[in-house]
């Protein structure tokens, strides 16, 4: 178990043993949804916005 800080607020995020990449976390503080980009080191990235109205 490791803790990782929310890129938007700095909030702790508490993650289990068993994160798997590209899962999303939500931020419990700011709602933010964190993508597991890395393992190894464990790295958390803002996930892309779902956008699926591209206009058109
Ligand atoms: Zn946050």
């Amino acid at each position: 178990m490791s803790n990782q800080t929310c890129t938007e607020c700095g909030a702790e995020i508490n993650l289990t043993d068993d994160v798997v990449l590209n899962e999303i976390l939500p931020c419990p503080e700011c709602g933010v949804e964190l993508e597991i980009v890395d393992l190894d080191p464990l790295t958390l990235a803002l996930a892309p916005e779902v956008e699926e109205d591209w206009g058109e």
